[in-house]
């Protein structure tokens, strides 16, 4: 997590309810919003804890206090500080997703074509860091019982990243992930074909359950009763199913082999796949420098978040948005994985590279 933010919009205000109760507004005049804007902005700026980054939006303001990078920060603490924001600032009770899109400075507003508004950053601190709890404490959020509930999922950034697979855990510790050795060693050259051939090994084996394709056995996330978990067998791929909706694992397209040995492991993505690797002897065609293997770690993080099953679901309304542009962000990505060139032809220590739109509709059979 980067920052918790608040959203305050005075494009209208509620002016009573109708016969059944629901609010009726009513569009302020631009002059009315100025003043409210006016208003809104002494009392954010005065606060205690000062917002690191402040936008200016047609209607009002997003408003956000950047986390401290080095501390660790708990996911589930995220919502109820949003709600503090929301009752402090009177702000738009809707901000209380992670995955909340807002806007960019420098970029039109252009929901009326005929009158644009220019998104503008009016206050940029970004040496203004906070931890979670000392936003918490001072907006008068109590979250005493998140931390009574310690045994239950847990949701930590380290190092500056989510861990989203961390939060399924299995039963006991005796559950692990089985690959006969020695395997032959074998080269591939990009990520796709590494993640194919992984989801064609057999995970029956690998977690040792003593089923078939399509036969229920008792799920090794959750206390099972009634055998709810199966694993299929689609076209050589294997994935993994628990059809109770109060498991960790309900995840609606199941979980592959990545994401079983990431939960049992408890390892980031790009760890599991080099984990993975160093299991089935599989190498990775490509330069390995330092360099080249923290620019390859971006495209694959990147290409992570593009492809994550658990993501998608996890974060809907920025799925939503990117859904369409996907495909097409991952083949950049993959084609900048098979471009990385020398730390010396980069910018800004970034790896530069180059393509053409016809290339890349080619490429994806546009
Ligand atoms: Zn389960």
């Amino acid at each position: 997590m980067i920052a918790q933010f608040g959203d305050a919009d005075f494009g209208k205000e509620e002016i009573g309810k109708d016969s059944e109760g629901k609010p009726v507004f009513r569009y302020r005049t631009p002059d009315e919003i100025g003043n409210c804007k006016r208003e809104f902005l002494q009392q954010l700026l005065q606060f205690e804890l000062k917002p690191s980054i402040v936008v200016e939006t047609k209607n009002g303001f997003h408003f956000y206090w950047l986390l401290k990078r080095n501390e660790p920060q708990d996911l589930k603490m995220f919502e109820p500080i949003q709600r503090a924001i929301i009752k402090k600032f009177n702000s738009d009770p809707n901000i209380t997703n992670l995955d909340r899109i807002l806007r960019l400075p420098n970029y039109l507003h252009l929901k009326d074509l005929d009158d644009p508004f220019l998104i503008k950053c009016i206050k940029f601190d970004p040496q203004l860091c906070y931890i979670q709890e000392k936003l918490a404490i001072t907006l008068g959020c109590d979250l005493s019982n998140l931390k009574n509930n310690e045994n239950s999922r847990r949701f930590v950034v380290v190092d500056n990243k989510v861990k989203l697979r961390n939060d399924i855990v299995p039963l006991n510790n005796s559950i692990d992930i089985y690959i006969s050795e020695p395997q032959m060693p074998k080269e591939f050259d990009n990520l796709e074909q590494v993640i194919a051939f992984l989801r064609q090994q057999d995970l029956f084996q690998i977690l040792r359950i003593p089923s078939q394709p399509g036969k229920a056995f008792n799920c090794i996330f959750h206390h099972d009763e009634h055998p709810s978990a199966v694993i299929v067998n689609d076209r050589g791929q294997y994935k993994y199913f628990c059809n109770s909706p109060n498991c960790e694992c309900h995840y609606k397209k199941g979980l592959d082999i990545i994401d079983l040995t990431s939960a049992l492991k408890s390892l980031s993505f790009y760890s599991t796949i080099r984990y993975l690797c160093e299991q089935y002897n599989i190498h990775l065609k490509n330069a390995d420098t330092k360099w080249a293997e923290e620019q390859k770690a971006k495209y694959i993080s990147n290409m992570e978040l593009l492809s994550y099953q658990m993501f998608a679901e996890k974060y809907k309304s920025l799925s939503r948005v990117i859904r369409s542009g996907a495909r097409v962000l991952l083949e950049i990505n993959q084609i900048g994985l098979e471009n990385i060139t020398y730390e010396y032809f980069g910018f800004e220590g970034q790896n530069v590279f180059f393509f053409s739109n016809r290339y890349l509709a080619q490429r994806m059979k546009l």
